[in-house]
């Protein structure tokens, strides 16, 4: 089956919401296959966030992921990528559906970096980088 690496944000955690978000992970179906709170350096966040090197929230949202714990998991279960990324529901999470994570949770505090509780890899191939990533003895 297919796995998916999903962050807690520092803004998740703060907020005391990790039972909550894993809980709907594993309402849904899908198995926690690793899990480990930490708090990660700049380093390994430019190299998980590459993708939006140059853009002007990369340094703020670098900042902000290294600026507490965060939880790191990998969810494993069929087309668990995809079905992540719907139950945390849009980037923004001021218009965020209902009944999704950053929907039902998510605040925006008008901060430089949208602050949306959790991340989800976008694609199998982003999976298996950040999978390595994270977990590299996986
Ligand atoms: P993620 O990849 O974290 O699951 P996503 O795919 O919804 O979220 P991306 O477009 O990949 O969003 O952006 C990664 C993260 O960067 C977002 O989750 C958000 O925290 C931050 N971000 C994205 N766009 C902006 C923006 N325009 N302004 C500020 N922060 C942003």
């Amino acid at each position: 089956p297919e796995r998916t690496l999903v962050l807690i944000k520092p803004d998740g955690v703060a907020r005391r919401l990790t039972g909550e978000v894993l809980r709907r992970v594993e309402a849904k179906g899908y198995s926690i296959v690793a899990l480990e709170q930490r708090t990660v350096g700049a380093d390994l966040l430019r190299e998980h966030y590459a993708e939006h090197e140059g853009k002007p929230f990369f340094a703020p949202l670098v900042e902000f992921m290294s600026s507490g714990p965060v939880v790191a998991a990998v969810v494993e279960g069929h087309r668990s990528i995809e079905g992540f990324r719907a139950l945390a529901g849009a980037t923004d999470p001021t218009t965020a559906a209902p009944g999704t994570i950053r929907g039902d949770l998510g605040r925006d505090w008008g901060t430089a970096v949208v602050q949306n509780i959790v991340h989800g890899s976008d694609s199998p191939e982003s999976a298996a980088r950040e999978i390595g990533l994270w977990f590299p003895a996986l």
